[in-house]
C-alpha cells in the first residue's frame, strides 16, 4: 500500500485541474487506468459548527481503490495563509488510492480577521491528550478525527522565520509523531523537498525534521500521537523571502509526498502536485 510511485493521470480527471497540472503529469504509462480511477472518486462534504460564525466545511474524497485514510487540516491559525490555501488545494486533488478528508479552513473567525487567534484564543492549544478538547470548535474538529478514524493527519502551518536561524521560529520543518513510521517518512520527505523542490541557491530554506510529537502539548497532532498512537505531521513553511505562491507550492509538495508515503496517493503521483 505504501509508496506507490508509478501512477499518472491523463484526460478527464486532470483536465479539471487545468493545463499547468497536466504538464508533466502524463509522462509515464498506466494513464488510462489512473484517469479512470481518479475520475471515479466519490466526493462529499459537510459542515461543522453550522449556524455559528465558526461554521466550516469538511471535504471527503474517496478513491475507488481502497487504502488508508488521511486527514489534512489548514487554517488552525488565521494568519497563516499558505497553510490554508495549500489545504484548500489538497481538498480538491483527485486520488489514485485511499480516502482524503480535509478541513482547509479550521478557524474561520481567525482567517476572516487575518489573526493567529480566533474567538477563543489559539485553537492549536485546545487539544489536550487524554482529555476532552477545551473549546466547541476543537471538539468539532476532534469529532471529525473520530468519525473518519484517519491513519495519518497533516496540519499545515506557516511561520515568519526559519527554524534554528530565527529565534522562536519553526519555519521549514516537518514535525512527526512518535508512532514509528512517521519519523522515517519525515526524513524521506525532507530529503525529497531539499532535493527536488527547494532551489540549490537557497540553502537556508532547506527543510529539517523538527522534534517528535508525543502528546505532551495540547496541539491537534500531539493529540493524534497521545490519544491514537497514529502518524501525524505538522508542516511549517516559512514566509521569509518567499512569495505566497511559492509557500503554497512547497507546502503542497510536502503534503503530496507525505500522503503518498502513507498510501493516500494523489492522481499523477506526488511529484505533479
Ligand atoms: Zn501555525
Amino acid at each position: 500500500m505504501q509508496r506507490r510511485r508509478f501512477l499518472t493521470v491523463v484526460g478527464g480527471a486532470a483536465a479539471a485541474f487545468g493545463a499547468t497540472e497536466l504538464l508533466g503529469a502524463s509522462q509515464s504509462g498506466d494513464g488510462d487506468v489512473a484517469a479512470g480511477s481518479a475520475a471515479n472518486n466519490e466526493t462529499s462534504s459537510y459542515a461543522i459548527r453550522s449556524g455559528t460564525r465558526q461554521a466550516t466545511e469538511v471535504f471527503v474524497r474517496k478513491s475507488t481503490r481502497d487504502g488508508p485514510t488521511a486527514l489534512v487540516v489548514g487554517g488552525m491559525h488565521g494568519d497563516e495563509a499558505s497553510g490554508y490555501r495549500a489545504a484548500g488545494d489538497v481538498a480538491r486533488w483527485p486520488l489514485e488510492s485511499g480516502t482524503l478528508v480535509a478541513i482547509p479552513r479550521a478557524n474561520r473567525v481567525a482567517i476572516r480577521n487575518d489573526r493567529r487567534e480566533g474567538a477563543r484564543g489559539d485553537l492549536n492549544r485546545r487539544f489536550p491528550t487524554g482529555e476532552r478538547s477545551t473549546t466547541a470548535l476543537a471538539r468539532a474538529i476532534w469529532s471529525v478525527v473520530q468519525r473518519h478514524d484517519p491513519d495519518v493527519v497533516l496540519d499545515l502551518h506557516s511561520s515568519v522565520g526559519i527554524y534554528r536561524f530565527h529565534e522562536d521560529s519553526v519555519g521549514q520543518t516537518l514535525w512527526p509523531t512518535d508512532d514509528g513510521a512517521a519519523a522515517t517518512y519525515a526524513d524521506r520527505t525532507v530529503a525529497y523537498l531539499n532535493d527536488a523542490v527547494v532551489p540549490w541557491s537557497m540553502p537556508y530554506h532547506d527543510y529539517r525534521v523538527g522534534g517528535t510529537l508525543t502528546g505532551d502539548r495540547p496541539m491537534l497532532v500531539h493529540k493524534v500521537a497521545g490519544d491514537l498512537d497514529r502518524s501525524g505531521y505538522i508542516v511549517e513553511t516559512t514566509d521569509f523571502l518567499l512569495d505566497e505562491a511559492t509557500q503554497v507550492r512547497w507546502t503542497r509538495k510536502a503534503a503530496a509526498d507525505l500522503l503518498a508515503r502513507h498510501g493516500v496517493v494523489p492522481a499523477g503521483g506526488r511529484g505533479t502536485r
